[in-house]
């Protein structure tokens, strides 16, 4: 897709000049512009108030150093970073993430997304993403928790419950929002709701942990009803095996699908007879190990080095639950061609633009990241709500929030998406549903920043 209007190639020049060398940031830019051009038609106030050469620079970027010791007692220094990207609509919030792929434009896009994300959702929380390129693969619990203290030393200086509330992504579990949170809180000598995803036995909520994954399948499922349709009978293919992924399978084979192949960043399992999820969970969650090692214990199951090709598994409903660019346009091909009904991002930008347009081309239910993931913050937010009344809701009083909240998303994408005149097109609808809310508060508040 290419744009039809100068003022939004301009702006996207712009962005491409002023933050150069980061290809994800721009990606993200331009899904979401080219999705603009008949609202900013529609809408001149938000032109002439600078609203869009306003969204898309992020308000704070925060980068520092963090050096820690190692179990040789060796001194290692990594990055850190933290993006405020849009305040309008409440306190910065969205993820840390741990990998050695983290930049400053992986935390850019990762961050611009979460705006929109936010919004829809319908809950009080602005945009922001944070993380390092530290690699907690293979490190000690000791090592983990010396980086988590080290990082959060600096962090805690630009965080807070009002201010902005980091929480989890890839690399970023129950155990490192510990260690965090418990450094946090011995600086601060305070007891608030800074991070979300924390331990139930400190101000966790029920639900956080499987939302993300359960939020994408509930949202799918919204979408297959749209053609009267559901997860019941599928065959279900799903990218990584870590909290998304794993969340997401638990709750298909709720629905009735049957999830028959899942990976990590090494390859990936294909089991006919269905995916033995208890085994998966022991595996990552408990011991650490890779998905290969499933192969042993689950004869008529098969193992594949390299995760790209999980998408040759056939099947009806693919669920990208992994990392971004993962699913490129000849794998959207292959998808297609195998009968696939629905796609849904559990992962953030996990499909490149150009799987993106084979599966609208060929008129695939797709659901974008920001409306399909947006389980997991949403339920972060319940968490802060929680935290503030000093008080926790039972799992079904929040899943039954989730459930709500991913139904509205969905509605909202497609009213939006029906009005700028493609219904099933919820890449326009979300981002336009997302942009609205936030530009409306930006527009209301003035040009201050
Ligand atoms: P985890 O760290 O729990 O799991 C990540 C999974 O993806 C692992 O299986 C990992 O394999 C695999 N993976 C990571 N990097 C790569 C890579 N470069 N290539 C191939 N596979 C890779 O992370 P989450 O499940 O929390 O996050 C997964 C995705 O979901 C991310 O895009 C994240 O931003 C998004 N997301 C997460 C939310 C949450 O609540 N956690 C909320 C919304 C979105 P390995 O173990 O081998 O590294």
């Amino acid at each position: 897709m290419s744009f039809r209007t100068e003022y939004m190639k301009d702006l996207m020049s712009r962005v491409e000049k002023n933050h150069p060398a980061q290809p994800e940031f721009h990606q993200a830019v331009k899904e979401v512009l080219l999705c603009m051009e008949p609202v900013a038609e529609k809408k001149p106030e938000y032109v002439s108030s600078g609203i869009f050469e306003r969204i898309v620079e992020p308000e704070r970027a925060i980068m520092f150093r963090v050096s820690w010791v190692d179990d040789n007692g060796n001194v290692q220094v990594n990055r850190g970073f933290r993006v405020q990207f849009n305040s309008a609509i409440g306190p910065y919030k969205g993820g840390l993430r741990f990998h050695p792929s983290v930049n400053l434009g992986v935390i850019k896009f990762l961050g611009f997304e979460q705006i929109f994300k936010n919004s829809l959702t319908g809950l009080p929380m602005g945009g922001g993403k944070g993380g390092s390129d530290f690699d907690p693969k293979g490190k000690s619990d000791g090592e983990v928790m010396r980086f988590c203290q080290s990082f959060m030393t600096e962090l805690a200086k630009h965080i807070g419950q009002n201010t902005d509330v980091p929480a989890g992504d890839i690399g970023v579990g129950a155990r490192e929002i510990g260690f965090m949170y418990g450094q946090y809180k011995r600086l601060q000598n305070e007891f608030t709701g800074v991070l979300t995803g924390k331990g139930l036995t400190y101000g966790g909520s029920l639900v956080r942990t499987q939302a993300t994954g359960y939020g994408c399948c509930y949202f799918t499922e919204e979408m297959l009803a749209t053609r009267s349709d559901s997860f019941a009978g599928k065959d279900v293919v799903i990218s990584g095996s870590g909290n998304v992924a794993i969340y997401a399978a638990e709750k298909a084979y709720e629905l009735g699908a049957k999830v028959v192949a899942m990976s990590d960043s090494n390859g990936y399992i294909y089991d006919p007879n269905g995916i033995d999820l208890d085994a998966v969970k022991q595996l990552k969650e408990v011991e650490r190990k890779r998905i290969k090692e499933y192969v042993a214990s689950h004869p008529g199951s098969t193992y594949e080095d390299g995760c790209h090709n999980i998408w040759n598994v056939k099947c009806e409903i693919a669920l990208p639950c992994a990392t971004q660019n993962e699913l490129n346009g000849a794998a959207a091909e292959v998808l297609v061609k195998n009968g696939v009904l629905a796609v849904a991002e559990g992962a953030n930008m996990p499909c490149t633009p150009e799987a993106v347009d084979v599966f609208l081309e060929n008129k695939v239910l797709f659901g974008p990241g920001k409306a399909a993931n947006a389980g997991g913050v949403a339920t972060s937010g319940l968490e802060m709500s929680q935290n503030s009344m000093r008080y926790n809701w039972s799992f079904e009083e929040v899943d039954s929030k989730l459930k709500d909240i991913m139904k509205n998303i969905h509605t909202n994408a497609r009213a939006a998406a029906t009005e700028y005149g493609d219904a099933d097109n919820y890449v326009l609808g979300a981002n336009i549903a997302g942009f609205l809310k936030v530009a409306d508060a930006m527009y209301m508040q003035g040009v201050a920043y």
